[in-house]
């Protein structure tokens, strides 16, 4: 039997000239629906030998055709894809930080498809400015005199310390010498910049007269350092931008602010403190360096914006070139950046700002959706419900190295299974496509939903019920 099961076993070439084969082809690479064909037949020839099939009826082309596309399918996905964020955590740095406003990836993909104005002036017929695009909008919405957009905000950091400070000597508080996540820490950004790292100040309590008694003829300018995923706390004290400015005015030297998170309008009625853009220009910094892709809301950048003559100077730097933003960046900067024109659409638009702004009811109302969707599986007529589940309170952080002190209140779905152990849930989950990445508190599988959209709970909702199902 084994045999005449294998004798029949379809030739690759064969399966290769089927009409469904051919459809797949249109669809995924020709060289990995090879190789799905191949895997699939031998797949079939071991089950055979090792007795999983034993009816010819198993055989059918159609049948194999399905475990090909299914195969092909599988092999086709790509490496960096679509997650469903259930952790709450809405600026999560390994997850990609901030997803993009429909306006913003609109603007991407004609950016990417098609040639664009990305350093052409079509009114003068002239060779035009990368950074025109994103300078003017910026300019407007902070008031700064100029503005250019590099790779990142660490890019931003080294490209300013190398532009303004090269050879000489810039000073910062001991209290903000920050550590941004593994290799970005300020001392050794200013060492590779090569300009001169000249801290005053203990790292809590720090006085204007610290950074007065260090200025010298060598003296770049004064830095400070927005301490983004930290603070320092009980008997402290630092210098505020204002103080430096009065004292850069004195000495003639520009003050520098790295603010970090890029929140341009103020949360507070959220529970989110941090620095507002505009008022770091207001309070008198020559210069403020901010991220494109934390609270901003926008894509991977680093926005640097001031005083013409500096970001003049900043803009002409070998290493500008080396740093440079692409055109898709620039594209979702700009869109990104026009929903401030009104606070609400920036609100509503953006959707980092949206999870973040969502209020307790409306996070509530989530919860009993996804929980009705959840509560149907297994046999909840018959008082066997695959799941217990409770929406809970819980603290929420904003994520991304932002806001340290700030506290979201979340709600959330505690989910325990009636045999399954929370960790086995929560790696089906992780394991499936797309990936759900959830997180376990008191032995519960927590499915937060500040930051899932509508559209995830179909696919929440069905990899529960596939994890139900499969330990049947
Ligand atoms: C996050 C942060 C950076 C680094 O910004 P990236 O855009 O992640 O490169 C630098 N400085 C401060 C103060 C930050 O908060």
């Amino acid at each position: 039997m084994k045999k005449e099961l294998l004798r029949s076993l379809p030739k690759i070439d064969e399966v290769l000239m089927d009409e469904g084969i051919s459809a797949l082809m249109e669809r995924i690479p020709r060289e990995t629906v090879v190789d799905a064909v191949r895997d699939s037949v031998e797949t079939i020839r071991a089950d055979i030998l090792a007795g999983k099939i034993t009816e010819p009826s198993e055989m059918k082309l159609d049948t194999i055709i399905d475990r090909i596309n299914h195969t092909a399918n599988k092999m086709d996905i790509k490496s960096l894809r679509p997650v469903i964020n259930a952790t709450g955590v809405v600026l999560h740095t390994n997850l990609g930080r901030a997803n993009l406003s429909d306006k913003a990836v609109e603007q991407v993909v004609s950016a990417a498809r098609s040639y664009s104005t990305l350093e052409y002036d079509p009114e003068k017929g002239t060779r035009g400015s990368r950074h025109i695009h994103v300078e003017n909008i910026i300019k407007k919405i902070t008031g700064a005199e100029a503005a250019m957009a590099v790779n990142n905000n660490a890019a931003a950091t080294m490209l300013v310390m190398a532009a303004v400070g090269r050879g000489r000597e810039m000073i910062v508080s001991r209290g903000e010498l920050v550590e941004i996540g593994g290799s970005f820490r300020i001392p050794d950004i200013m060492k590779e910049s090569g300009s001169v790292l000249v801290e005053v100040g203990t790292t809590n309590k720090t006085r204007i007269s610290d950074y007065e008694s260090h200025i010298n003829e060598n003296t770049a300018a004064l830095l400070k350092v927005h301490t983004s995923n930290y603070r320092v706390i009980g008997f402290t004290e630092d210098v505020s931008v204002k103080a430096l400015r009065e004292l850069g005015d004195k000495y003639d030297l520009p003050v520098i602010y790295d603010m970090g998170s890029g929140l341009m309008t103020d949360l507070g009625e959220w529970g989110i403190h941090e620095p507002v853009v505009k008022d770091g220009l207001k309070d008198g910094a020559d210069l403020i360096l901010f991220s494109g892709d934390k609270l901003l809301g926008g894509p991977q950048a680093g926005i640097i914006a001031g005083k013409k003559e500096l970001i003049d100077k900043i803009k002409s730097h070998p290493l500008a070139r080396v740093v440079r933003v692409d055109k898709m960046t620039i594209a979702a900067l700009e869109a990104t950046l026009s929903e401030y024109g009104d606070r609400d659409r920036a609100l509503s638009e953006i959707p980092v700002l949206r999870m973040l702004t969502k209020s307790r009811d409306e996070l509530q109302a989530e919860c009993l959706l996804l929980k009705g969707m959840l509560d149907e599986i297994g046999d909840p007529e018959d008082g066997n419900p695959a799941y217990t589940i409770r929406i809970m309170d819980d603290d929420g952080v904003v994520g991304g190295g932002s806001a340290p002190d700030s506290r979201l209140q979340n709600v959330v779905l505690a989910i325990d299974h009636r045999t399954l152990s929370p960790d086995s849930i929560e790696e089906a989950l992780r394991k499936g496509e797309p990936p759900v990445i959830a997180r376990i508190k008191n032995d519960s599988v927590i499915i937060d939903v500040r930051t899932v959209d509508r559209s995830g709970y179909e696919i929440i909702a069905e990899r529960f019920r596939e994890i139900e199902e499969k330990r049947i």
